[in-house]
């Protein structure tokens, strides 16, 4: 129901009242117009703000299982030996880009507006832990060449990921509410 305020005393009036149930006011035609009405609370603000910060924690939980368990796999099964450190890396790599990927189709599919910049959220923990070993590095002393590599091979995989996936959930859902309203 449509409710305007009372122009006497902002009480929430009905566009039909005669008088405000409030403080009595009788209604002219033009106090309970479409311009006084009474705006529902907006809430988006705070939901997209909250979403954001489940972005970045979830990115952060991710990255740690994928990495914890990719290693672990590699490691037990004994592929490391067979594929060589060069190969890990790469399945280690594209562990990461899969998660991110999936984890990005997931926030996009759920908030199609905020569409691919979800991932940069998911990826923000990893890339600034990333950058920060980037520096240590720099400062300690090491190639920095090897570290500029490094930087890119574990910056890139989860950003890639989150923000392709976001895009393409974010497309899967509005391809899929554009077909409903044409059902
Ligand atoms: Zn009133």
């Amino acid at each position: 129901m449509k409710l305007a305020s009372c122009p006497d005393c902002g009480n929430a009036c009905s566009l039909t009242a005669i008088s405000c149930p409030r403080c009595g006011r009788i209604m002219q035609p033009s106090d309970l117009s479409e311009a006084n009405l009474v705006k529902p609370t907006d809430y988006s603000k705070l939901i997209n703000v909250l979403v954001y910060a489940l972005a970045v924690i979830s990115g952060l939980v991710i990255f740690l299982a994928t990495y914890g368990i990719s290693s672990f796999i590699l490691k037990s099964t004994e592929l490391v030996s067979i594929i060589g450190v060069f190969g890990s890396r790469i399945i280690l790599i594209l562990s990461i880009l899969m998660s991110f990927f999936v984890a990005g189709m997931l926030f996009g599919f759920l908030r199609d507006k905020q569409g691919w910049k979800l991932g940069l959220f998911l990826a923000s923990t990893v890339v600034i832990l990333s950058v920060e070993e980037f520096l240590k590095f720099v400062f300690g002393g090491s190639s920095v060449v090897e570290q500029v590599v490094n930087l890119i091979l574990f910056a890139f995989p989860p950003l890639a990921g989150g923000c392709l996936g976001a895009y393409f959930g974010a497309r899967l859902k509005r391809n899929r509410s554009a077909n409903n309203n044409i059902v």
